[in-house]
């Protein structure tokens, strides 16, 4: 009990909402702006939520800034129209309803994605799946030619691997040391140290947090949703290349059902609460950081 009425002193009233009435029931958004760089509204979300109800969601969280793909590629694009300049389209190489089986073989691919980067209308590439031991692999050669396009035009990538260690990012990151990398999930499962290694090697890399929520890969706090101490040292570490994002797909497993709706729009409020309140556990500099300006360097916006 002593340690909850501390832990309660020391956090912002909106946390005090949270304890009282849990995440669900008391939807608290933030205060101040907030960059949320992991959005997608794809075809299988379409189908269930418009543009005006999804751009309306974002709204109303104080989220200012925010980075979307989807899947097709298009529908970001007709999401930022509808948005405005705030919103930021990177480039899906899965270009049609199931790309993200096919698009490794598309002998029209780079062309397609150099024709996007060259409209100006995309701001970065991704998001790309990779899963150690299945095809592809980052040796794949659309994937070598998509990050040389990203070299050329100077725009970040957004990378999703999941494997049992670090060294499959590792290969990755030590290749393309010229692309800046965003590390989707901070690995998924990977662990702390894992991270730091990446972080370490890697200066190109920057990581984001979303999908950690305690609902999909977990992993990132205890169940009051403070930050386990590794991860608090890793992002006061390098609080100068962290972000984080909803990423509202509920499925986010290659086991889901390809021929079904996503609801994971639905879940928005709840990823949004969950990531404002280990944010709010930091210092008020990285908190900031992470939050806002952080997102607003990746992008090489003014300040
Ligand atoms: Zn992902
Ligand atoms: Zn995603």
């Amino acid at each position: 009990m002593t340690k909850l009425i501390l832990k309660l002193n020391t956090t912002k009233n909106f946390l005090l909402g949270i304890f009282l009435f849990g995440l669900n029931s008391f939807p608290v958004f933030a205060e101040k702006p907030f960059a949320d760089i992991h959005l997608h509204y794809n075809w299988d979300q379409a189908e269930t939520i418009s543009p005006a109800e999804v751009i309306s969601k974002i709204k109303k969280t104080n989220t200012r800034l925010a980075i979307i793909s989807s899947t097709p590629t298009h529908l970001a694009l007709e999401l930022k129209q509808k948005a405005g300049n705030w919103l930021y389209p990177i480039f899906s190489p899965y270009t049609h309803e199931l790309g993200k089986q096919d698009w490794y073989v598309d002998t029209k691919l780079v062309d397609k994605v150099e024709q996007g980067l060259k409209s100006g209308n995309y701001f970065g590439l991704g998001e790309i799946h990779f899963m150690a031991g299945f095809p592809p692999n980052s040796k794949n050669k659309n994937f070598k030619a998509l990050m040389n396009l990203a070299k050329r035009y100077q725009v970040p990538v957004l990378i999703h691997v999941d494997s049992g260690d670090e060294k499959y990012f590792l290969d990755i990151c030590t290749k393309h040391k010229k692309v800046k990398i965003l590390f989707a999930h901070a690995g998924g499962n990977l662990s702390a140290n894992h991270i730091q290694e990446i972080l370490t090697t890697c200066s190109n890399v920057w990581l984001e947090f979303s999908a950690r929520d305690p609902w999909r890969y977990g992993g990132l706090t205890d169940e009051s949703h403070y930050l386990l101490e590794e991860w608090k040292i890793v992002i006061i570490k390098f609080s100068n290349r962290i972000l984080t994002g909803t990423d509202p797909v509920w499925r986010v497993t290659r086991t889901q059902s390809w021929d079904q709706v996503d609801d994971g729009w639905d879940h928005y409020e709840k990823l949004h609460q969950f990531h404002q309140s280990w944010i709010n556990t930091l210092p008020s500099k990285i908190q900031e950081q992470i939050r806002w300006t952080n997102a607003r360097e990746f992008l090489n916006l003014k300040p």
